[in-house]
């Protein structure tokens, strides 16, 4: 590892002072950057890891690029093996937030900044960046797509003034991952009016976090809980169900897929309840476009990539990151700075303007649905 900007070992913390290496200029082509990511099972982290390793290849470092297969102590190794290897920053999306300290504090010793990617990492002084979305108004946007849905707003989010009354179940992601319980919170905190003046009742009456929560956001594990749903509390399909909340794409197929078979129908038109997602998956973009899904919400992950990359040069420029944010994400040592993006909620009327305009995916892809 070379020894440059900020934090970097044997380096002047002077803002001013340009990345040195014992008074050299160091080249971005000097400087490794370790980027450990998730999995490659779901679409939007394979987009992440292009993006975040085609940018900084751009900006001229060297990418050490690693996924996990959401496998705990394969990702420690990882991030062991990136930091024996010589990587001068991390940029680490975790499947635990909780369970990378080890690996962190021992690139803290050696002067690496670590930089968060989308999901915080708890417990450790040693997260020095974190660049995500505002996690917990995605909640409320997978929250509004419901109400959406359901009738009760419109596509501006204004109240139709609608007052039928509707049943809902509702679902949550991975307890391991912070990201979860604001998506959670924010949802649970729009959908409250709705619960406390009757207009929606969860049918299971399930809404404690640790009871819907998806374990690694498993898309088989969400269908096995929709079936479970519908045998103890829908007669097996025969009830009445509205609309269920699904924070991610890939849990919302596997919700799907339940209702389906429980014969609920094969598009909203014909009666399947109206299901709310995340990431914008491309076979879930289809399925918003052939009415089986009512929508998603669409986190850019280029932009996210940008900042991700921007944070790896400020200090690889020996100078600090620019956060726009710096209250609200404490990982129970310290409140990490953080860059908040913005994300929008997409509907069949909004795929063009939001994902093909942008150049997100192309009409074929969607048409396609792969
Ligand atoms: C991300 C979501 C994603 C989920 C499952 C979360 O940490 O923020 O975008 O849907 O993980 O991969």
């Amino acid at each position: 590892a070379l020894a440059l900007g900020l934090g970097l070992a044997g380096c002047s913390s002077n803002a001013e002072e340009p990345a040195s290496n014992g008074g050299e200029e160091v080249a971005a082509s000097d400087i490794t950057v370790g980027v450990a990511m998730p999995t490659e099972t779901s679409e939007r982290w394979i987009a992440d890891g292009d993006a975040v390793k085609s940018q900084l290849e751009e900006a001229g470092y060297d990418v050490d690029l690693q996924y996990a297969n959401d496998d705990i102590p394969r990702q420690q190794q990882q991030l062991d093996q990136m930091i024996t290897n010589g990587a001068d920053i991390l940029i680490v999306a975790s499947i635990d937030g909780t369970a990378l300290a080890t690996q962190l504090e021992n690139a803290a010793d050696k002067g690496i900044p670590v930089i968060a990617y989308d999901r915080l990492i708890n417990g450790t002084e040693a997260v020095d960046f974190y660049v995500t979305f505002d996690n917990y108004q995605v909640g409320v946007q997978q929250a509004q797509t419901l109400l959406q849905g359901l009738g009760y707003l419109d596509a501006e989010n204004a109240d139709t003034g609608l007052t039928d009354k509707k049943i809902i179940e509702v679902f949550a992601g991975s307890p391991d991952d912070n990201n979860a319980p604001f998506f959670f919170n924010g949802a649970m905190e729009t959908l409250k009016p709705y619960l406390d003046d009757g207009r929606l009742t969860i049918g299971s009456g399930q809404d404690d976090f640790d009871t819907v929560a998806t374990l690694r956001w498993d898309q088989a594990t969400a269908q096995k809980r929709m079936e479970d749903l519908i045998t103890s509390t829908y007669s097996g399909g025969s009830k009445p169900l509205d609309g269920v909340l699904s924070p991610y794409d890939g849990i919302s197929r596997g919700i799907i897929t339940a209702l389906e078979n429980a014969g609920y129908g094969s598009t909203i038109e014909e009666g399947l309840p109206i299901v709310s997602g995340q990431d914008a998956e491309i076979a879930s973009v289809k399925m918003i476009q052939d009415g089986v899904q009512f929508g998603t919400i669409f986190k850019d992950t280029r932009k996210l990539a940008t900042q991700a990359v921007e944070a790896a040069s400020a200090y690889a420029e020996g100078t600090e990151p620019e956060a726009n944010d710096t209250e609200t994400y404490d990982n129970g040592v310290k409140v990490v700075p953080s860059f908040l993006l913005e994300s929008d909620i997409v509907t069949a009327g909004s795929i063009q303007s939001l994902l093909v305009d942008s150049g997100y995916w192309t009409e074929e892809e969607i048409a396609a649905g792969v």
